[in-house]
């Protein structure tokens, strides 16, 4: 399996994801045409699926273009999301196989930052659109705080901490700012936001990162670490919270960081 990043738009993610084998591949979120189909006539690949994470505009913003491009295409999203995502013909519920060439696949249902926001593993490698980010996580635009709380702490925390985790977004300075404002004893926030700054310095780009990687410096995976409950009940935000609350009041802290 070979994972090409496609940067669209200002600060937006695209994946191809490519079987080797076979020379087929999917796009998880095409947010923008160009950067895209530039990239497959680049490679020579055959695009066969679109795999979307959630509906936002600015993750399907390819998508029609792509579609008039390459008739024929399956367009992946959650079942919810059918209305939502244009020429959408393939409904995923949590646990739904998926398959690019030989490469197999598994949906996880996610929602927080919208109802219908899903995650891919393929191999070991987790798409995570807007729910989880390099040292952060999505807004909560339609879920609740305890949704959210489930699907990075339980669900996406139980996968191996090798997982490989492709964001949606190059947000990962401001969330390391925000993680060392919460934990400013954690060194790996410390070390981690000087290596991202040099990187994004020369122009490189911070996804992928690890599971094991964001559990020692993303502070909404964290929520039951001592420095972590200790800053938001220092933070005049209550004390003795449970992990639940913890994340409530992180997430609602980092709106207006
Ligand atoms: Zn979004």
């Amino acid at each position: 399996m070979k994972i090409v990043v496609l940067p669209c738009s200002f600060d937006n993610y695209g994946y191809l994801i490519i079987c080797e084998e076979t020379g087929e591949a999917a796009v998880v979120d095409p947010g923008e045409y160009y950067p895209i189909s530039s990239e497959i006539e680049r490679t020579g690949v055959t695009l066969k699926s679109i795999f979307c994470t959630h509906h936002h505009a600015d993750h399907i913003g390819g998508l029609e273009d792509l579609l008039g491009e390459f008739p024929g295409l399956s367009v992946y999203g959650y079942e919810s999301d059918k209305r939502r995502i244009p020429g959408m013909n393939h409904s995923l519920t949590d646990g739904s196989k998926i398959r690019v060439g030989n490469i197999e696949g598994q949906v996880l249902h996610t929602p927080g930052h919208t109802t219908g926001s899903i995650c891919y593993l393929l191999e070991d490698v987790l798409f995570t659109g807007d729910t989880l980010f390099g040292a952060g996580c999505g807004r909560l635009f339609e879920g609740s705080p305890n949704q959210m709380y489930d699907a990075l702490n339980i669900k996406i925390k139980s996968l191996p901490p090798r997982t490989k985790v492709c964001f949606g977004h190059e947000y990962t300075i401001q969330n390391l700012k925000f993680a060392g404002f919460i934990e400013p004893e954690n060194e790996a926030v410390s070390k981690r936001l000087e290596l991202a700054t040099v990187e994004r310095g020369e122009g490189k780009l911070t996804t992928p990162s690890t599971l094991k990687i964001e559990c020692e410096s993303n502070p909404f995976l964290r929520c039951e670490e001592k420095g972590v409950v200790g800053s938001v009940a220092e933070k005049g935000l209550g004390e003795a919270l449970d992990p639940t609350s913890v994340f409530t009041v992180l997430r609602r802290l980092k709106d207006s960081f």
